[in-house]
């Protein structure tokens, strides 16, 4: 430690993990050193302390790890891309209105659609729905008749005749056409239901979009219409007389869409075919950007995967005024504006909050001790004269050495030549001489590639109790980047560089990456564990996809959740509207078609039989089989 650990202050902190870069300005540090919450976005304004909210959810009950749902934030995105739209559009004197819809895909849950609906009311905000049960979830809650309900995906005969369901009721549904044999079933049911739905159509746009999702669009994405197949619609449904339905043009190509030339090109390519469809007669009356906006996750405002190099008035600004300098230029009225923007609405509200509950690293050996001996193995006497020589100017040979005779001591152990004692001597002695290094290179400007690697490898590791699998999919899955921050201890500084492991026996379960000021980076800042406390750290930015995407790897379930509402009149800005329980183990075993009370009943009839026979006391067996079933009903996590 080269500096004391004073005047570290919450600015430094902020800086270290770069807050204001990718917080919204949602999130800040308190006088008191914790991370908070800033409903407003205004960081001298109320604030909620993280920190906090865990000591109330832990009076209630509530174990970790946990996910934390922050509803003001949910309804305040919502807020800011309605009023953004309606501003700009006022601004930009554009004719048409916008009518967002809400993606359920990115957070299907009931309190997060419902929030959404209960704000986006007075917006006439919408929902989209790209699958059989998030159209159920949408006729459902869906409930204002002046909003669009979006219909995207595959879709069999149950899925259009739902649809029509939803006409019959009264609602605003469009059914986007993304294969060229939907429209022959669509057209037969509304028929046969006497109904007219608004028909859409997917476009595939020749414009690609870059980062993880680049193959939604082109020529051969998955979902949508070529050019040609697009003029073909129009003449099949002029034909039948049905051409006034077509009144929406969509296109999607791709999400956290991380530049933002490639939304303006889409924007212009979109355009172009809505007034080319308009001088072929057809009544297009919604123009459907899709989603795509992103997140910036990693802070950096760049066009690499983790971030976006634009903001969501800037791509709301680009979509109004390209639209209306095209429609302008050809003489074509201006359409309404549909997005299906999920992501940028979802990921700040929610965020997974874990304990560290351990270390491991070559740290703890520190107090493993090396024996040497005059009649020592020359391998032993090669690499302790190593240790010796090593300097600041000798380092790197040092350590290509060390590895040499690392790799020796193996070989001769295997032959039988040294034994284990002496090979446990010479790990201990290599592990030194590497640590050495790395404190020889800690201020060194270049250093080179392998002795990075080293320092990865040899960073401690926080155990930390959570799944990977289940909370955090896309770190694992496509390399996403997501901040990771301490709760507490803002205001003093972090001494330690780790890479965090998770809970399951998956070697893949770690996270190696994360942001800081410099950019990327192997290893998290971190304070030193405290002695006889719970040590919290939040992974952030979950709300959209990681809270709905993750899977039961090593049968780790559901987390338990925690819904925050801000409360002006409340000491401490906040109260716990809900606490929705995450999956017991009993939970998870059934869906993997255990019968929990089957497995009780057999431990029980095993335990008799030991009781019968005098092995166990008729007490202790009881007791063994009451702890066997309360373990069945408790959280999966670590108690
Ligand atoms: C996934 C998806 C969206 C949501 O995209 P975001 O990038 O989360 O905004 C919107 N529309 C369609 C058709 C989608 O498949």
């Amino acid at each position: 430690m080269k500096e004391k650990n004073t005047n570290w202050t919450n600015e430094d902190s902020l800086h270290t993990y770069q807050i204001k870069r990718w917080g919204e300005n949602y999130f800040g540090i308190n006088a008191e050193g914790e991370l908070s919450i800033y409903p407003n976005q205004k960081l001298d304004g109320m604030e909620i302390s993280i920190q906090k909210v865990i000591e109330e959810a832990q009076n209630q009950g509530v174990s970790f790890p946990a996910v934390f749902r922050f509803h003001d934030i949910l309804r305040s995105q919502v807020k800011h891309l309605n009023e953004s739209f309606i501003q700009i559009i006022n601004e930009a004197g554009f004719k048409g209105k916008y009518f967002g819809v809400f993606p359920i895909k990115v957070n299907q849950l009931r309190e997060v659609v419902e929030e959404i609906i209960d704000v986006g009311q007075e917006y006439n905000y919408g929902l989209e729905a790209g699958s059989k049960p998030e159209l159920l979830a949408a006729l459902a809650y869906n409930t204002n008749a002046k909003s669009l309900t979006v219909l995207n995906g595959n879709k069999d005969e149950d899925y259009i005749r739902l649809a029509m369901l939803g006409c019959k009721m009264g609602k605003k549904i469009a059914i986007v056409i993304e294969k060229f044999s939907e429209i022959h079933h669509v057209l037969k049911l509304a028929q046969l239901f006497k109904v007219e739905p608004i028909i859409g159509v997917r476009a595939k746009l020749s414009t690609k979009s870059s980062g993880k999702w680049a193959e939604s669009s082109g020529d051969f994405a998955k979902f949508g219409l070529t050019i040609p197949e697009i003029v073909d619609l129009v003449s099949l449904l002029k034909e039948k007389n049905k051409l006034h339905l077509l009144s929406l043009f969509h296109f999607h190509v791709g999400s956290q869409i991380p530049d933002i030339r490639i939304i303006k090109e889409c924007i212009t390519e979109g355009a172009r075919i809505y007034t080319n469809l308009i001088k072929m007669g057809v009544q297009i009356e919604y123009f459907d950007v899709g989603g795509g906006v992103g997140v910036n996750y990693d802070g950096t405002r760049s066009n690499t995967c983790s971030s976006i190099n634009y903001t969501l008035k800037d791509y709301i600004g680009d979509v109004v005024y390209i639209l209306k300098d095209i429609c302008d230029l050809e003489g074509i009225k201006h359409p309404h504006i549909v997005t299906e923007t999920g992501r940028a609405v979802c990921a700040h509200h929610s965020c997974v909050i874990t304990n560290v509950y351990g270390d491991v690293g070559l740290d703890n050996n520190k107090s493993l001790r090396w024996n040497t001996h005059e009649d020592d193995h020359l391998i032993l006497k090669h690499i302790k004269q190593l240790h010796t020589d090593l300097n600041q100017s000798n380092y790197q040979d040092t350590y290509n050495n060390a590895c040499i005779i690392k790799d020796e001591t193996i070989s001769a152990f295997k032959l039988g030549v040294i034994d284990l004692e002496q090979r446990s001597s010479a790990e201990l002695i290599y592990w030194d001489i590497c640590s050495r290094i790395i404190s020889l290179t800690e201020n060194e400007k270049y250093v080179p590639e392998e002795i990075k690697k080293l320092k990865t490898v040899m960073a401690e590791k926080y155990l930390c109790n959570f799944s990977l699998f289940q909370s955090a999919p896309d770190t694992w899955a496509i390399e996403q980047l997501l901040p990771i921050v301490p709760i507490n201890r803002l205001n003093t500084k972090p001494t330690k560089e780790c890479t965090l492991a998770d809970i399951t026996c998956d070697s893949d379960g770690k996270i190696n990456n994360f942001l800081s000021p410099e950019g990327h980076k192997s290893t998290l800042t971190i304070h030193e564990l405290p002695k006889n406390e719970k040590y919290f750290i939040g992974l952030f930015l979950t709300g959209a996809y990681q809270d709905i995407m993750g899977d039961m790897h090593n049968l780790f379930g559901r987390l338990n959740e925690v819904h925050i509402y801000s409360d002006e009149n409340d000491p401490s800005n906040f109260y716990i509207e809900e606490i929705i329980h995450g999956n017991s183990a009993a939970d998870v075993l059934e869906i993997m078609q255990y019968n929990p009370a089957e497995m009780s009943r057999k431990i029980k009839v095993e335990i008799d039989k030991k009781i019968k026979t005098g092995e166990i006391k008729p007490r202790t067996g009881v007791s063994l089989v009451d702890y066997y079933e309360a373990c069945l009903y408790s959280y999966t996590y670590l108690n």
